[in-house]
């Protein structure tokens, strides 16, 4: 998506050689139009597989995941990172964070998911795949169908999005990364 790299080129920080900071648009300060743009992208992409619901992991996926589930029509489930006192049947799972270094706890009420669910799942990076794994885990013990993945920046240098498709997801990466150095954002393909 050329809007999307033009914006991380333009905006991007790189930290320490790995991590991409775009609190201008989409971590911090959220850009609308561009997360409307973006949740169409997905929706063309993934309008051939029967989704009726759109799940990601608060915060940052939230924007790009309701914008997707707004031209579905279906709602947007997002996966909390930690278990509310009002929360009492849920389904659970443990995540690595890659940026935080420290594993961290993802619950999601089982009200909001179950084995007729055909789910697109939606992030905002993609690093080593542990949030990916994660929901997958509570999919799993969900009965629900992961249709495909939906990344909006993807860090191809690392393992995530290999894992991925080395399961047979469908993935699609609007931005996808080579590499990341003191010259800036280097893209694999324009997509
Ligand atoms: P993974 O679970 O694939 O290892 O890492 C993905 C998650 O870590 C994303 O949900 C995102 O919150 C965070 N993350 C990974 N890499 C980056 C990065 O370069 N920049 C930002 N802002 N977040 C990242």
């Amino acid at each position: 998506m050329n809007k999307l790299e033009q914006y991380i080129k333009e905006n991007g920080k790189v930290i320490n050689g790995e991590i991409l900071k775009v609190d201008t648009f989409l971590n911090h300060q959220v850009d609308p139009a561009l997360m409307k743009e973006i949740g169409e992208n997905f929706y063309n992409y993934f309008k051939k597989y029967p989704i009726n619901k759109v799940v990601t992991i608060e915060t940052s996926g939230i924007a790009p995941a309701l914008m997707c589930a707004a031209c579905f029509g279906v709602p947007m489930v997002f996966i909390k990172k930690a278990v509310p006192s009002t929360m009492s049947d849920a389904y659970h799972a443990e995540v690595f964070s890659f940026t935080k270094n420290k594993t961290y706890h993802i619950s999601v009420s089982k009200e909001f998911l179950s084995e007729n669910d055909h789910i697109l799942f939606i992030d905002d990076f993609l690093a080593n795949g542990e949030a990916f794994l994660g929901v997958e885990n509570i999919c799993k013990e969900a009965k629900a169908t992961i249709e495909g993945v939906g990344i909006v920046i993807d860090k191809a240098f690392q393992k995530g999005h290999q894992k991925i498709i080395d399961k047979g997801y469908d993935l699609c990466s609007l931005a996808q990364i080579a590499a990341l150095d003191e010259n800036g954002v280097h893209f694999l393909k324009e997509q």
